[in-house]
């Protein structure tokens, strides 16, 4: 068996190596600490946001939104739906380190469209053990921002919610869409 992940070609003028994709990753740092200087900044984000998204491969936030460091905190997981833990980083977020708006992201094509809660049966057979956590698959995307919404409007956690909005980010353009009646 071997330890290294396949990995795409590298871009034009990108750092290769012939090790794991892990030193590919380190030998980036490396050259970015180099050019790196102390940003100052404090943990609390400038524009007093956060952003929940899909964990999808192919959104670039930062770009996609016109972010830079220091501006937002990025809460991502598969689908970008509300789990109890995105709960708790928002609670965190706005209670611990000043942020008051959130932006959700789903987006075209996510994976958790082809998936069914009945991956944890897949699971519990395969290693007899099932998985407390809901696979949180959805069908309409636009329904499962709504829902998510709707679970940050009503947690008892999240003090600031005049501030929810969702989209779903398309993959193909790279435009954002406003997910209405949430
Ligand atoms: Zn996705």
């Amino acid at each position: 068996m071997t330890t290294s992940a396949s990995v795409p070609p590298a871009p034009e003028g990108a750092i290769t190596g012939d090790g794991s994709v892990t030193d590919r990753l380190l030998d980036a740092n490396r050259v970015y600490a180099d050019a790196f200087t102390d940003p100052g900044m404090d943990a609390r984000p400038v524009l007093k946001v956060a952003v929940v998204a899909c964990m999808d491969a192919r959104i670039d936030l930062h770009d996609a939104l016109g972010l830079r460091l220091g501006d937002c905190h990025t809460i991502r997981n598969a689908g970008g739906v509300v789990t109890d833990d995105v709960i708790r980083s928002l609670t965190i977020s706005q209670r611990k380190l000043g942020t008051s708006s959130v932006v959700l992201i789903h987006h075209t094509n996510c994976g958790l469209e082809a998936l069914t809660e009945g991956f944890r049966d897949e699971l519990e057979q395969e290693v007899g053990q099932r998985p407390a956590w809901a696979v949180e698959s959805f069908r309409d995307v636009e329904q499962d921002v709504r829902q998510s919404i709707r679970r940050i409007r009503t947690s008892p956690f999240v003090p600031h919610t005049d501030d929810v909005r969702g989209f779903v980010f398309d993959v193909r353009t790279g435009l954002l869409s406003e997910v209405e009646g949430a």
